[in-house]
């Protein structure tokens, strides 16, 4: 069986305690590996080897860490199909998507590898003296993410991280810490100082909770939910840490009397179940103009109904199995709830049936008429391939309707009108706007959420500033 560990000051280790644990592939519970669990005390030593590369690293030059970088970037994609592959074995999803992820975090490497070079500081000149405007990198950081992009959100952190000059101790999520892991062994193999690359492995109460409070790590970056991100926003507190919060969404999709509704129809179809709803930005609220919501519902369930659904590692599946029995109890809790306040089931609702699909999490995509916002499915994040809809008369009331939640991720509209798509992206309270688009992931462009999604931004030269802390030194003349 596949054996992870971590890695601490440059070194793959098993923890202190000898403790491992066994994942489990979600497309039908087979063991996929024997993974180390750490402690407390094991955070603390991945912690105090940051600290010891990060003189070294903050001092070596922008071109050089751009240089290394790069490296680290052609080694992820030297070991794509691996690390793929034990993405797909621990989370779920189709290879190719797998291997989309991995690729994607090796351009978010090369981006930062340039970016990095392009802090240049200010000089401002008064009367009776200059200032030099300097940015300095903030020192240790604690990168916490999740596991439905465990690859990807960890690269979105250690490329801007890495590029400022701060050293980092990861933690990837405890149930799908493989693809992560290795990730970060690449970048540490292509030439980074033992110790600003570190990864440890354990329950985020017990790891990740050390990372937040030990006053070594001096910026937490974290993707996960509200309620964590919450509880380490508190704890941060106790040390002024600088903390950036990826949280949850809830992310609405209007669609107008005058857009192409095949078109969206499509989008919200890929964007609602793709990942099997398992996305922070995916389209979790449909609302549809009266005019246009027959043939855009008759539209969707024909989408629904076309994935191919299965075991990630079949060739040419759409859709895997959801990442854990939780996430499917917690889909079907929130289908049912709806279905009792009158929502009406257009499709999928039930796991898919067949031998195939027995032992592993698979759901089939579900789209819900006549919803409202009594329903948890409108309110709450279910995090599962759920789509309701609901109907509505004026822009007005749809962007109301829209901004009905203490989320604000991202939110979705279609229209071929100027006008309407202005109005509409003004008016939503979201960090992310997609007009006549499904995605709002730009890795040149800022991304983060408003209200109680998030704190900060990732991406684009922001996701560097994140790791910069500003110095201003005044020369008298
Ligand atoms: P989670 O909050 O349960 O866990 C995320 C990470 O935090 C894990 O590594 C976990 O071990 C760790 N953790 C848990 N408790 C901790 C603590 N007290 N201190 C420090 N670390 C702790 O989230 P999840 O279930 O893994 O991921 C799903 C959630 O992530 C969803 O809410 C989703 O919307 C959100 N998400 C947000 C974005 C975004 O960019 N906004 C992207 C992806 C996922």
């Amino acid at each position: 069986m596949y054996q992870s560990q971590m890695l601490i000051n440059g070194v793959q280790v098993s923890s202190l305690s000898g403790k491992v644990e066994i994942i489990r592939n979600p497309a039908n519970q087979e063991p996929v590996a024997e993974v180390t669990v750490g402690s407390r005390q094991d955070a603390c030593l991945a912690l105090e080897a940051a600290r010891r590369a990060f003189p070294i690293w903050s001092l070596t030059s922008r071109q050089e860490r751009a240089k290394i970088l790069h490296a680290a970037a052609d080694l992820v994609r030297h070991r794509a199909e691996q690390i793929a592959r034990l993405l797909t074995l621990e989370q779920g999803k189709p290879l190719k998507n797998a291997k989309m992820e991995v690729l994607s975090s090796a351009d978010v490497l090369d981006f930062y590898a340039e970016e990095g070079k392009r802090d240049f500081g200010e000089w401002i000149s008064s009367s009776h003296s200059r200032s030099i405007v300097l940015r300095q990198p903030v020192g240790v950081a604690a990168l916490i993410t999740p596991w439905n992009f465990p690859v990807d959100l960890l690269a979105w952190k250690v490329g801007p991280c890495l590029a400022a000059g701060c050293t980092f101790v990861a933690k990837p999520p405890s149930l799908a810490p493989l693809a992560a892991t290795e990730f970060v062994r690449a970048v540490s193999d292509a030439g980074l100082p033992a110790g600003a690359a570190n990864v440890v492995h354990g329950a985020g109460g017990e790891v990740g909770a050390e990372l937040v409070e030990n006053p070594i790590s001096r910026k937490i970056a974290f993707t996960g939910e509200t309620e964590t991100g919450r509880w380490i926003m508190a704890h941060a507190a106790a040390h002024i840490k600088r903390v950036s919060l990826e949280l949850g969404g809830q992310s609405p999709f209007i669609v107008c009397a005058d857009a192409d509704v095949k078109a969206a129809a499509a989008a919200a179809a890929q964007r609602a179940f793709s990942n099997m709803g398992q996305i922070c930005i995916s389209v979790n609220r449909i609302y549809v103009a009266e005019e246009v919501a027959e043939p855009f519902i008759e539209a969707l369930v024909k989408r629904a109904e076309r994935f191919k659904i299965g075991d990630g590692l079949q060739p040419d599946v759409d859709l895997g199995p959801m990442f854990s029995g939780a996430q499917r109890e917690k889909t079907r809790e929130h289908v049912a709830d709806a279905l009792e306040k009158g929502a009406a089931l257009l499709s999928g609702g039930q796991e898919p049936e067949g031998e195939d699909y027995e032992k592993g999490y698979f759901f089939r995509p579900t789209v819900l008429g006549e919803a409202d916002h009594s329903m948890r499915v409108m309110r709450e994040e279910t995090f599962g391939p759920v789509a309701p809809i609901m109907k509505f008369k004026t822009l007005e009331e749809a962007i109301h309707l829209a901004n009905d939640t203490e989320y604000g991720l991202a939110a979705y509209v279609f229209t071929n009108d100027l006008k309407t798509a202005l109005c509409a992206a003004e008016g939503l309270e979201a960090g992310g706007i997609g007009i006549n688009v499904n995605n709002v992931v730009d890795l040149q462009a800022p991304f983060g959420g408003w209200k109680e999604s998030g704190l900060g931004r990732e991406l684009g030269h922001y996701g560097l500033e994140a790791y910069l802390e500003t110095k201003h030194i005044r020369l008298g003349m």
